[in-house]
């Protein structure tokens, strides 16, 4: 009787199984408890003594030789599938790595500390006042009569709290910081910060930034006014630019004067910018009024000062030649990484 189990094929089938399903079926055909060899040995015990010895010693041969077949196969298809997953799993480490996004100062952010650098540099020290102020500070000690439409509710934020207003200007650290210095000489100071009114159109923000700036000593003059500012907006916006004062009107300065600089977009020549006239407007400032210095503790006829008020967004709209001033407060990361690199604006 031709034997219906061929060692050979037996392990060759073994050694071509693909995966760990093959092995348990082969396992099962050959070894299994309704295995081929398995059923054959359970046979042996109806065979004659010697016949048992020999048929059994065959059988058990080919048992051992399925089983180290089946148990090298199954640790090779191991061993295949987990370097499988080690190539599924490698980590590229020639692809260019992710950069975190680098913060950037706000344009508005970096004019001011452009002008604080400035002045800083000319002998001046910052001060700051807060941002709710009384009426007292913002309006009166500033020699504004009760009759200003600065003091009128629709110009100004009034908080619920009587007396008190969003300050409209930065002018109040004038008499704070008068009566902090309490009667020393000399003061130079500059106040940037925030300020309020109520004006909502292309170029006026509810909120906006102003920069005061006061110097008060024994002869202060419009020679010293005019000379610190000339060198102050000639190197904020270019030595070349050309400056003039002109004649003005502020409740707290007397006389009081506004500063011009030469139109950026056409040089002076005259254009829809500087509406023909070749001049932009930059500052206001002038003589400090004996009131507000006798408010902040100061004698007029021993002492005098000047003062001046600039609008950093002003400065910075003029600097970078823009259009709408409410953009710079939209925070659309498009619009004011155009300011980041310099792009000819000077920063
Ligand atoms: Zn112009």
């Amino acid at each position: 009787m031709a034997e219906p189990f061929d060692l050979d094929s037996a392990l060759s089938s073994i050694q071509q199984a693909g995966s760990k399903a093959e092995i348990l079926e082969l396992r099962g055909r050959f070894v299994g408890k309704k295995g081929w060899i398995t059923q054959e040995m359970k046979g042996l015990g109806a065979l004659s003594p010697d016949d048992r010895r020999t048929r059994g010693a065959v059988l058990n041969g080919w048992r051992e030789q399925v089983l180290n077949a089946l148990a090298a196969r199954e640790q090779w298809l191991e061993e295949q599938e987990e370097a499988r997953q080690l190539r599924s799993e490698r980590m590229d480490l020639s692809l260019p790595g992710r950069l975190p996004t680098v913060g950037l100062l706000h344009p508005l952010t970096r004019m001011r500390r452009r002008i604080e650098d400035v002045l800083m540099r000319l002998g001046f020290s910052l001060a700051y006042g807060p941002q709710v102020e009384s009426e007292w500070y913002n309006f009166e000690a500033l020699n504004i009569p009760s009759g200003h439409p600065a003091r009128e509710m629709q110009d100004s934020f009034f908080v619920d709290v009587p007396g008190l207003v969003l300050r409209t200007h930065t002018s109040p650290v004038q008499i704070r910081t008068m009566q902090a210095y309490e009667g020393r000489l000399p003061i130079r100071v500059a106040a940037p910060g925030f300020t309020y009114r109520r004006d909502d159109d292309a170029t006026h923000v509810p909120m906006f930034q102003q920069v005061e700036g006061l110097v008060v000593d024994r002869g202060i003059s419009l020679a010293d006014l005019t000379g610190t500012l000339t060198v102050m907006v000639r190197e904020l916006v270019g030595q070349e630019v050309g400056t003039r004062f002109r004649p003005s009107y502020f409740p707290f300065t007397e006389p009081s004067v506004e500063m011009d600089v030469t139109c950026a977009s056409c040089g002076g020549g005259g254009c829809r910018v500087c509406k023909g006239t070749g001049w932009v407007e930059i500052l206001g400032s002038g003589i400090v009024h004996p009131t507000v210095l006798k408010n902040g503790g100061y004698d007029p006829d021993q002492v005098s000062g000047f003062a001046f008020g600039m609008g950093i967004e002003r400065v910075a709209m003029r600097l970078f030649g823009l259009d709408d001033l409410r953009l710079l407060y939209q925070n659309d990361l498009r619009y004011l990484e155009r300011f980041q690199s310099g792009g000819g604006h000077g920063l």
